[in-house]
């Protein structure tokens, strides 16, 4: 099947390839496990160019995610920013998305990692609203899914690990097999979790709640972005558990996510 990226270059352990010759091997670890770990950045439109947002957090993050499952690589978070700089540039975008993966490469294939091969690979695509045209204006419609958050006790969910989505793939294409534009999670405690790809957040009394990752959520750049600014503007904020009652029964709510941006939640479940 024709790839429905449009990405011309991919940049792989230093060298940059068009992307027809980017390839993962059969033998890849992560092919049978899935040990990679991977991030979600957006570059805007800036004022100077092309602007990158919040690139250390997310570097920060993917160096941390590929720890917990035992991976080093050996670029400097220097090195993968002038990269991103370096893909961003020569396919002349303004606004992309850009997406590292650090994967488990060839070596053994048992369940353990011995010191199998660490591979890192960045695309960069154009990438509009990721819930659909007319999402970020009109708001989407959300369900609250069967498929479960899993458990920080059983998956760190602060770590953005592939493997990790399987639980989302589910939420998602369960939501969109009843009509809905998304999934909302519940966590095995019976409260909020997150969507398939995105954070939480409630507007009640003209305050913004968002739940702590305690709950089985990623606790994305993008939330943390959304409550700085909102203590920035001086409007109140609290992180707390948001039960189904709360979600419900709140004023407004809405989605907070790299490809999701800031995404209004105009209906949940009929209400
Ligand atoms: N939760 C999940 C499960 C996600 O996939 C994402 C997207 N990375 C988020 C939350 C939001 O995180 P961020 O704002 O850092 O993109």
């Amino acid at each position: 099947m024709a790839r429905k990226v449009d990405s011309k270059l991919v940049w792989i352990d230093g060298r940059v390839v068009p992307a027809d010759e980017a390839k993962v091997s059969f033998f890849a670890h992560s092919v049978h496990y899935g040990t990679s770990v991977f991030e979600g950045i957006r570059c805007y439109d800036g004022e100077k160019g092309p602007a990158v947002f919040r690139l250390p957090e997310h570097l920060e993050r993917l160096r941390r995610s590929a720890a917990h499952y035992f991976m080093s690589y050996r670029f400097s978070d220097a090195e993968l920013t002038e990269a991103i700089r370096d893909l961003i540039l020569r396919q002349g975008l303004q606004e992309c998305y850009v997406r590292p993966v650090v994967l488990t490469g060839e070596g053994k294939l048992g369940v353990r990692p011995a010191d199998n091969e660490i591979n890192v690979y960045i695309a960069v695509w154009s990438w509009g609203a990721y819930l659909g045209p007319g999402a970020l204006e009109n708001g989407v419609r959300v369900t609250v899914v069967k498929q479960e958050k899993y458990r920080p006790a059983a998956l760190d969910p602060t770590v953005k690990a592939v493997g990790h989505y399987l639980n989302s793939v589910r939420a998602t294409v369960e939501a969109h097999s009843r009509g809905f534009d998304e999934g909302i999670m519940l966590n095995h405690q019976g409260r909020v979790a997150e969507g398939s790809g995105e954070n939480l957040f409630l507007v009640r009394d003209g305050k913004l709640v968002t739940n702590p990752w305690e709950e089985s959520l990623l606790p994305g750049v993008t939330r943390d972005s959304v409550l700085k600014i909102a203590e920035d503007q001086g409007i109140g904020t609290r992180i707390a558990p948001i039960t189904l009652e709360d979600l419900k029964t709140a004023d407004e709510a809405f989605f907070t996510g790299t490809a999701a941006e800031v995404t209004p939640i105009r209906e949940v479940d009929g209400t």
